[in-house]
């Protein structure tokens, strides 16, 4: 299978549950949180629960390349505060180490926030910093910093900011990135036609090679073109419409990486993921 189109699953009742889900959804890949992503602490994972979940991806035959697991949105890695920001490093760090217990590869997380009291390029290299400080700890797991709508005071909005960062990152060869493409048409990059999303992924990999692209989240959106609205609609229901995802679906620089749905309706994801599928089977 080239194309991995799953959706944010829930881990209710433990990580395991997520494969389990997953497949019953028709799921190719997915992704999840490893612990609750509301709240700063969680227990360790216990090994039976890590036997349980590797087992279960093994059974539904996930590969490490179809699951993005997601951070805490608690998590501010580029935050103004010393000891906010060390707080958050620290949580990023668990995150991290979390993934690789479960024999995962990356986590997805969204670049930080200035808060409206450091610049946008301090912020950023916060982020890069608190990046370089995560690898240092860890093995094994990419970083994979995530593209925003740019709503409030969030950076990573703009293509260059993720440029930005990864150039800032000492090791290359475990950072990446997510686009979500309701967060790039509210931030202002067109995906609304084929020829859109050309303009689109051609200005991207200018910018940031898309040989560090390691995600993708697809949803609709519910408010136009540089909104800086993030709010996810139901694919071909939004502001986009269905053209982008037939392009992502036919396009093999999408094929072998986590193509995750977060909209809005979980009854439809189903369908949603048959959907994907078929104009994925109608290529060429
Ligand atoms: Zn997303
Ligand atoms: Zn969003």
């Amino acid at each position: 299978m080239k194309k991995y189109f799953g959706a944010h699953v829930s881990a209710s009742g433990g990580v395991q549950n997520a494969p389990v889900n997953a497949h019953g959804i028709g799921a190719g890949g997915f992704a999840l949180f490893t612990k609750n992503q509301r709240q700063w602490r969680a227990a360790p994972l216990e090994p039976e629960t890590i036997e349980a979940f590797r087992r279960a991806c093994r059974e539904n035959g996930y590969l490490p390349q179809a699951i993005l697991p997601h951070d805490s949105y608690l998590i501010n890695l580029g935050h103004p505060g010393k000891d906010e920001l060390q707080k958050s490093r620290e949580a990023f760090v668990d995150e991290m180490r979390r993934c690789g217990q479960l024999g995962l590869d990356r986590l997805n997380f969204h670049p930080g926030s200035h808060l409206g009291q450091i610049t946008v390029e301090e912020c950023l290299d916060r982020v890069a910093e608190s990046i370089n400080i995560a690898l240092e700890q860890t093995e094994g797991v990419t970083a994979v910093i995530e593209n925003t709508a740019g709503q409030g005071s969030n950076v990573g909005f703009d293509f260059g900011h993720l440029a930005y960062i990864i150039d800032r990152v000492e090791d290359k060869s475990r950072v990446g990135y997510c686009i979500d493409t309701c967060h790039a048409f509210a931030a202002g990059y067109d995906l609304s036609s084929a020829a859109a999303c050309d303009a689109t992924f051609a200005l991207l990999d200018r910018t940031v090679p898309m040989k560090y692209l390691r995600g993708m989240h697809l949803n609709d959106a519910m408010k136009p073109l540089g909104s800086r609205v993030d709010r996810h609609a139901p694919l071909g229901e939004g502001t986009i419409g269905l053209e982008a995802f037939r392009y992502i679906a036919a396009d093999s620089r999408f094929d072998g990486m986590p193509l995750i749905l977060e909209t809005p309706v979980e009854e439809r994801w189903p369908a949603e993921i048959a959907m994907l599928y078929g104009f994925a089977d109608g290529r060429e």
